[in-house]
């Protein structure tokens, strides 16, 4: 539990909404595990006798929690259908059941008399709320100037973020105001949406089951994933830049480390279009250190202070460390990768393998074989590129009318053939696959077409999950300097990606 706010002592706010009291309730009572402050949305309750039939439940119940009332009318962005009047019928229906808060948007509080939101509300505090969700204002102080003319006990403002500048411009409201609840909206506000609470926003919204606006991050992982009622100013941050992003498994790997070893440091996804955008927030944020994917591994190298040299013989970096005076210094951990999970299954020294592939992922795993003391070889679609990297880590090409006749220590696939949803792919065929051991370096799905034809041929294989872990695990040394959790973090990612394979098939 972290600094108490105007809220009461949680500040994570649970999102409670559906479309009957029955669900609603259940709801809540689930949000209550996590947080003693909660939003129940009056107005995705389908009809009034569903909105009677649970301010009735709360009668009876009285749940231990700070309740904050909202029925958003659907000029403002939510679903209810009346107007102003029975809006506010509802909204003081919910506050002599129990609600201490309600959330009225700017358009309503600007229709009553000075003073008769107040004496409406008796008992009931207004929080006086502005949403835009298509874009972020320029002038966001005269938006709040209009918030705090209607004189409620605190104000919210909520807008979609577009650029990660614009996200610290909302989060900024906060700063050094006890009554501000700042909200970036959108995929690419997330990690400012996470550190508003560090910022000094009153409250975090967290949905427990059903998004309620766009970018939203669930209750569970807002408070266990990222601990954001924790983080302070001392934070260290982290976090993976990408587009898209919202997939990655990073966050889980990395977040699970720093719970593991108690330290107060966070790991965010950013989605990032524009790399100058991130880079004008490294300082503003305070971030130690970030990994990078598609489609920045190759442009971050301009923007480098120094480089490994290994990692610019590679022409690509994922990993970056903040040094002094905000200083990049770029490191190529996937290499790290694909060599810790092969050298424990192959003597990699003398041994001949086969990459499949020959973009970013391909290179660092020519290099990081050459290195082990392999002979490379190269087969792509694209003879040229095959060429190129052959001779870069002096290996060979082979053309594919080869494969049959050619054995093999290893095979490594490096292109995204057999990728989900594409999951019935193979890059080879079975009768192509001669040699001990095959790895794919693609992780969704775990076992790929090409790993399940290779066991059937009694070949031993190597999931792609495999060098995710090693490559993240890395850098969370280079970062912290201290061993890693191994454990922990590959039973967080290998459960994540079971879930999620599960989900998959009973889809
Ligand atoms: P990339 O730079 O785009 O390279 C992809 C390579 O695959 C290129 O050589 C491309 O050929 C080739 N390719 C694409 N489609 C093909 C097809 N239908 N048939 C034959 N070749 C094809 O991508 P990357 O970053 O190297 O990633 C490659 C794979 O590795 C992806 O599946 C990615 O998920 C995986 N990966 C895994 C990890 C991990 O931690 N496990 C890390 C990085 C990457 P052209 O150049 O001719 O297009």
């Amino acid at each position: 539990m972290g600094r108490e706010s105007l809220f009461g002592p949680d500040r994570i706010c649970a999102v409670v909404a559906a479309p009957t009291a029955k669900e609603m309730a259940r709801q809540l009572r689930r949000a209550l595990r996590l947080t003693r402050t909660v939003e129940l949305r009056l107005d995705w309750l389908k009809g009034k006798r569903e909105i009677v039939r649970l301010l009735s439940w709360l009668r009876v119940h009285r749940p231990r929690a700070t309740l904050i009332a909202t029925c958003r009318c659907r000029s403002a962005g939510g679903k209810f259908s009346g107007g102003v009047a029975e809006q506010l019928a509802v909204l003081m229906t919910a506050v002599a059941a129990g609600c201490t808060w309600c959330d009225v948007e700017l358009e309503t509080a600007q229709r009553l008399r000075p003073g008769g939101l107040r004496s409406m509300l008796g008992r009931g505090r207004g929080l006086i709320s502005w949403h835009d969700f298509g874009r972020t204002p320029a002038n966001l102080r005269a938006v709040l100037n209009k918030l705090e003319r209607c004189r409620g006990g605190a104000i919210k403002v909520a807008t979609q973020c577009n650029s990660i500048r614009e996200s610290l411009r909302v989060q900024a409201l906060a700063r050094g105001r006890r009554n501000v609840v700042a909200v970036p909206m959108g995929e690419i506000g997330l990690p400012a949406r996470v550190l508003a609470l560090r910022q000094g926003s009153a409250l975090a919204y967290a949905p427990v089951e059903q998004a309620t606006a766009p970018g939203q991050v669930s209750l569970e992982e807002m408070k266990q994933l990222y601990r954001a009622d924790e983080l302070d100013r001392r934070t260290r941050v982290y976090g993976v830049i990408g587009n898209p992003v919202s997939h990655s498994l990073s966050p889980l790997l990395h977040n699970t480390g720093f719970i593991a070893r108690r330290m107060n440091a966070v790991y965010l996804p950013f989605l990032v279009r524009d790399l100058r955008d991130f880079l004008d927030a490294v300082r503003p944020l305070g971030i130690a250190g970030f990994s990078v994917t598609l489609p920045h591994k190759q442009a971050i190298l301009r923007h480098l202070d120094g480089c490994d040299p290994l990692a610019e013989a590679i022409g690509a970096v994922n990993t970056v460390v903040v040094r002094g005076g905000g200083k990049l210094y770029g490191y190529n951990t996937d290499y790290v990768g694909v060599l810790r999970a092969l050298e424990r299954r192959v003597a990699l020294r003398g041994s001949r393998v086969l990459i499949f592939g020959a973009g970013g992922a391909a290179r660092a795993a020519a290099f990081a074989l050459a290195q082990g003391g392999a002979l490379v070889a190269v087969l792509a679609r694209s003879e040229a590129k095959a060429r190129g990297l052959a001779r870069a880590v002096g290996g060979e090409v082979i053309e594919r009318g080869r494969l049959r006749r050619e054995f093999f220590d290893a095979i490594v696939n490096a292109t995204p053939v057999g990728m989900f949803p594409q999951v019935r792919r193979s890059p080879l065929r079975a009768e192509e696959l001669n040699c001990r051991l095959v790895m794919d370096l693609i992780y969704r799905p775990m076992k790929t077409e090409l790993l399940r034809r290779a066991a059937q041929r009694g070949i031993e294989t190597v999931s792609g999950v495999e060098m995710f872990l090693a490559q993240g695990i890395a850098q969370w040394e280079i970062w912290s300097g201290l061993r890693a959790p191994e454990t922990a973090m590959r039973s967080a990612v290998l459960a994540a990606l079971r879930r999620e394979e599960r989900l998959r098939g009973a889809a």
